[in-house]
């Protein structure tokens, strides 16, 4: 047994680095909840594309678009927490194959550089985790300002990167096998996504000063799994890890 989490994790960083594994397979093997934040800004994306307002996809100004933020807000976004079905649903629709499509990846970063946009996800997201905590349940949140903005409380907070080749690789392994024939190359479109996010003025990609850095480069997901327990281990989150035995652990 890997015992239970107990508080919040949270996982940062940029497209490629193995996130939304490392987040959801935690929380997997440490029986906790599980929230991916950027589903939330795609749906919201998925949303304000589908209204069909032009989205200048190269904005990264953080306020105006009034009529922009007035889709995304009126969007009713809902996403499952439980790791093995992390559902997302737009209006009681599952969108979760079309969030993840060429057209949203496209138009996220702009969609969440808006301030007000900000404000209405995290302020969704923080309910949720409260929600969890009350529950007396362990989460592993994962995003790009879950450290620094969202919950700068979290037990635990990393920081994933992995070198630009691995992560356009991962990113091109995954388009193939979801059919995403018309998915701009990988290399670009991560380097695109980076410069958005991380020159936003609000909440920029950058990690807290607490986060521990895990390069996943040269890691295995069950290799990167085995640090962050052992991280969460040696803050005291697990509860039932005497029982675990897990060998890396160091004391
Ligand atoms: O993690 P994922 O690639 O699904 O995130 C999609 C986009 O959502 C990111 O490129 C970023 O623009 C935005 N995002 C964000 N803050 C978060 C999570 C995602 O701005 N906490």
């Amino acid at each position: 047994m890997d015992g239970t989490l107990r508080g919040v994790v949270a996982v940062d960083g940029p497209s490629g680095t193995g996130k939304s594994t490392t987040a959801r397979g935690l929380a997997m093997r440490l029986d906790a909840r599980y929230l991916d934040t950027g589903a939330m800004y795609r749906a919201v994306t998925l949303a304000v594309l589908r209204s069909g307002l032009p989205l200048d996809v190269a904005a990264t100004s953080a306020d105006g678009h009034d009529d922009i933020v007035a889709v995304a807000l009126g969007a009713s976004v809902s996403v499952s927490t439980d790791p093995a079905e992390p559902r997302v649903r737009l209006d009681g629709e599952d969108v979760d194959a079309e969030i993840r499509g060429t057209e949203v990846t496209g138009a996220v970063s702009a969609v969440s550089a808006l301030t007000a946009v900000r404000r209405h996800l995290v302020a969704e997201q923080r309910r949720i985790v409260a929600e969890a905590l009350q529950d007396g349940a362990g989460i592993v949140v994962e995003g790009r300002d879950i450290g620094t903005v969202v919950l700068p409380e979290a037990g635990l907070k990393v920081f994933l990167t992995a070198s630009a080749l691995v992560r356009a690789g991962r990113r091109t392994a995954e388009d193939t096998a979801a059919g995403r024939a018309d998915a701009p190359d990988a290399g670009t479109d991560l380097a695109r996504r980076d410069e958005l996010d991380s020159s936003r003025a609000t909440s920029p990609l950058q990690p807290a000063e607490d986060a521990v850095e895990v390069d996943t480069s040269t890691l295995d997901i069950e290799g990167v799994l085995d640090r962050l327990q052992d991280l969460a281990v040696d803050r005291d989150m697990i509860v039932g890890f005497a029982d675990a035995g897990v060998g890396s652990h160091k004391g």
